[in-house]
């Protein structure tokens, strides 16, 4: 990809480039925390075609419905999605370790069913093959 000047946010992208959806959370892109299901233009960092490669993101399409939250604008392909942004980014109250460890393993029990990564793509992997 060529670079660019990165935006503030990778949610704050130029509008005439393709847009890409976190298909898992738990990761940082461009320095923000991402959820899955966040909207965001990939930024030129260098990890990003591994991150498509992967599977941690994939190119949203063009006319996709897309969801807003309404605390801090972030954009998501679901409602869902958007529902558990909220619930983590934005309670009232903040959770205790034991809390914080227990919603991490469901997220990642939850991310590994709906969009395992592509492991067998790994460069290991395809060396191998
Ligand atoms: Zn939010």
């Amino acid at each position: 990809m060529a670079a660019r000047n990165a935006p503030a946010r990778p949610q704050d992208g130029p509008s005439d480039e393709p847009r890409y959806f976190a298909r898992r959370g738990g990761f940082d892109y461009a320095g923000q925390p991402v959820d899955r299901g966040l909207v965001l233009w990939l930024v030129g960092a260098l990890n990003d075609e591994k991150l498509v490669r992967l599977g941690y993101v994939a190119e949203l399409p063009p006319k996709a419905e897309t969801y807003r939250c309404a605390v801090c604008g972030a954009e998501f392909i679901g409602i869902g999605e958007r529902t558990a942004h909220g619930d983590a980014r934005h309670r009232v109250r903040d959770l205790t370790p034991d809390e914080e460890d227990a919603r991490e393993e469901r997220r990642e029990r939850i991310e590994n069913d709906l969009a395992p990564l592509y492991l067998d793509k790994t460069k290991a992997a395809q060396a191998a093959a």
